[in-house]
């Protein structure tokens, strides 16, 4: 099992949180595979897990099948990380409650499957003309069989020296506004939250303070994902030191219901570990009341 101390775990019992709404696995760019991600979460006290891959239910099903034959005291959700784009931003949409297997769901991430190799075939060319040969299909072979993503790039490029760090190659190729952030390829955000509600899923948005919009975008795109059906937002989210206070009051101004998450992807990677979360504000309506027993704390 995964690598926490006894001192570890004690400590991080008494102050993580017991409902985890997005994290990732080795389906997509984590790096635990979803039975280590389910013994970890157990471990840390977690009783309701969302494992939100990118454009994946892989990790979910691989999760649900090890529960099947090794019963945990945990609770999983269906969910996914879906992929889409707003005003040429790359905007993340959590589906929290989907059925994996419906027509929606299985149009959806053959969309944004294909989306991704469409997108790493762009970016491979990019990079090409800046001298760094072969990086689609050394991103491919490192991806294996999980969704690819900038992460596997990033990693292709460190391997073959052209930059010192995972940082570095987000920094300089990878990142926002770089040759690698190629956006046309991804479906609309009123296009996937139309998929996860066909899917039967909540859409929420994900980690709104990710995208460093001013705050007056911020709440256009929060309006704009409300009136095209979104059920909520994530109020607290891994490794922000952040006003969780305005995310709670976008909230409740808008009529959607909070989440919460890790948006862990595997230890020491610089993501903040399962339910290692700030409390939820008071105020707040949780999204995972829809499916358990309300937290004392909101
Ligand atoms: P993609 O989903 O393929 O567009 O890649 C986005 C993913 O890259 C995010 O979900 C993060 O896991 C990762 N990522 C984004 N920015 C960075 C960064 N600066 N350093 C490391 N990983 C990053
Ligand atoms: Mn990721
Ligand atoms: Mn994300
Ligand atoms: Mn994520």
């Amino acid at each position: 099992m995964s690598s926490i101390s006894e001192a570890g775990v004690d400590a991080a019992r008494a102050r993580y949180q017991r409902v985890d709404l997005h994290c990732h696995t080795r389906a997509s760019d984590g790096s635990l595979t979803p039975a280590q991600l389910c013994e970890r979460a157990v471990e840390l006290r977690i009783e309701l897990l969302a494992i939100t891959d990118h454009d994946t239910a892989g990790g979910y099903r691989e999760a649900r099948d090890y529960l099947a034959s090794h019963p945990l005291p945990l609770r999983l959700l269906p969910a996914a990380e879906f992929s889409c784009v707003w005003k040429n931003i790359n905007v993340h949409i959590v589906g929290l409650g989907i059925d994996a297997d419906s027509e929606a769901a299985r149009t959806a991430f053959a969309f944004l499957g294909d989306a991704r190799l469409q997108r790493a075939e762009l970016i491979g060319e990019k990079l090409a003309k800046l001298r760094m040969p072969g990086a689609c299909a050394g991103a491919l072979a490192l991806a294996g069989d999980s969704q690819i993503g900038r992460p596997h790039f990033a990693r292709y490029l460190v391997a073959q020296g052209h930059v010192g760090s995972i940082d570095a190659a987000f920094d300089r190729y990878l990142g926002a506004g770089k040759v690698g952030d190629i956006k046309a390829v991804w479906p609309s955000l009123e296009q996937v939250v139309a998929w996860i509600a066909a899917a039967g899923g909540v859409a929420v948005l994900a980690h709104p303070l990710k995208y460093k919009m001013t705050a007056t975008r911020l709440r256009l795109l929060v309006a704009e994902f409300k009136a095209a059906g979104g059920g909520a937002i994530e109020v607290v989210t891994g490794r922000q030191q952040a006003d969780w206070s305005f995310l709670a009051q976008l909230s409740r101004q808008h009529g959607l219901e909070a989440s919460q998450g890790s948006d862990f992807h595997g230890p020491g990677l610089g993501w903040g570990d399962l339910g290692a979360i700030s409390p939820m504000p008071a105020g707040c309506t949780p999204v995972w009341l829809r499916w358990s027993s309300p937290e004392p704390s909101c």
